[in-house]
């Protein structure tokens, strides 16, 4: 299926038809298969035959999700997790151990970074948290012992990019796996496997699922690392997929590729909008010229992705009064749903960070984060007027 385009890949790879010859894929929910006999369960449990034993471990259902978003990110395995943050947690589990080091952006997903500090930290398990976007942070923070580099590009709500090629060369420089959480921008965006990435982590919860409907997660990468480490982690620690989330992961992944193409088709018309807008100050969005990596998001991007953020003229009570003023909008930190979501970084998903921290990293008051849906750009626009009409 491999010669297939992306698109073809999205709709046709992963299908198994059933001798029912249904069109759409099947689902199936049953905790566990049975055999044709005694003999039959031996050599499934045993490995001497390959087949379906427990839904902990492997259903058609999930499967066929995996094989498909395998493909589409251009990688040999493929394990499916019951959320976005067990993907993270299967991976650091599986592949390093007490007194490794990881050097990870400091611009990551907060509950990722409360994850590293808080529960791996226990384990023995060094951190180092670095600037996105300065190479020499990392290089300067690599130990004998480092294992890992990890980070999600672009940043989450300031859209900092990190520069894959260069992050994977010197992972490589010091036999390290770079892991990259590629959330935002999905296959049809961004394929970091094939700019020198070893792992790829996803939440299925954002784009992939499309609609807000289901918690899931993803790690893509070589038959070793992911169909052998990590898939032997999943099985085991059990943080598996749901069938019934993963038949909606698996038809979402069929209108991922378009669905894509308008979030960013509108967060683009979206910031070219706001940046004229005499109540903003700053729009971070990294489709625009003005923003400060344009060639290096062109070079590993394919388009700018759904995420918009801005600065207004004023604080927190000009941001709030924004987010309050709208009225079809969806106050809600989700992201990557058809429907616009509207947050205040600093009060919600960033709330938890020291204030010197937030300061430093441009989490300042009057940022406002939206995650561009796909209702026509005029009601966005309306709907975002009406409180930064009241500014000016
Ligand atoms: C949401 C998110 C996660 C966590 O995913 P869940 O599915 O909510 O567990 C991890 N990384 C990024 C970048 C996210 O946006």
């Amino acid at each position: 299926m491999n010669s297939f385009d992306l698109e073809t890949l999205a709709i046709r790879e992963g299908y198994e038809q059933t001798p029912e010859q249904e069109n759409s894929e099947a689902i199936f929910p049953t905790s566990s298969f049975r055999y044709q006999s005694a003999a039959q369960a031996a050599a499934r449990f045993s490995g001497e035959e390959t087949g379906n034993i427990y839904s902990r471990f492997t259903n058609p259902t999930v499967r066929a999700f995996e094989n498909r978003l395998a493909a589409m990110e251009g990688g040999e395995s493929c394990v499916a997790t019951a959320s976005g943050m067990s993907a993270i947690l299967a991976t650091f589990m599986s592949l390093l151990e007490a007194g490794d080091h990881i050097v990870s952006s400091q611009s990551i997903f907060g509950t990722t970074k409360v994850l590293l500090t808080k529960y791996l930290t226990r384990f023995g398990i060094g951190i180092t948290f670095v600037s996105q976007t300065d190479l020499t942070e990392w290089q300067g923070a690599v130990k004998p012992n480092t294992k890992a580099f990890f980070l999600e590009t672009p940043s989450n709500p300031l859209t900092e990019i990190a520069d894959l090629e260069a992050l994977s060369q010197l992972a490589k420089q010091h036999d390290s796996l770079l892991i990259v959480d590629n959330c935002f921008c999905t296959p049809i965006l961004q394929r970091p496997l094939e700019q020198g990435a070893d792992i790829v982590i996803h939440s299925a919860t954002k784009f992939i699922d499309g609609q807000g409907r289901a918690v899931g997660g993803a790690v893509v990468g070589s038959a070793d690392l992911v169909g052998e480490e990590i898939y032997g982690f999943m099985r085991t620690a059990g943080p598996t997929m749901s069938t019934f989330n993963a038949w909606i992961f698996l038809k979402g992944l069929e209108t991922l590729s378009v669905r894509m193409k308008a979030h960013c088709e509108n967060a683009m018309q979206l910031s070219q909008w706001l940046v004229e807008h005499p109540a903003v100050d700053e729009v971070f969005y990294p489709g625009l010229e003005s923003h400060p990596q344009y060639e290096l998001g062109l070079k590993q991007m394919s388009a700018g992705g759904g995420l918009v953020s801005f600065k207004i003229r004023g604080g927190q009570d000009e941001a709030w009064q924004v987010i309050d003023n709208t009225k079809m909008l969806s106050i809600t930190a989700n992201l990557g749903d058809v429907k616009t979501s509207i947050t205040h970084p600093a009060t919600t998903t960033h709330s938890r960070i020291e204030p010197e921290i937030k300061l430093a990293t441009g989490i300042s008051d009057n940022l406002i984060r939206i995650s561009v849906g796909l209702e026509s750009i005029e009601d966005i626009k309306k709907d975002l007027a009406a409180g930064l009409n009241k500014i000016v």
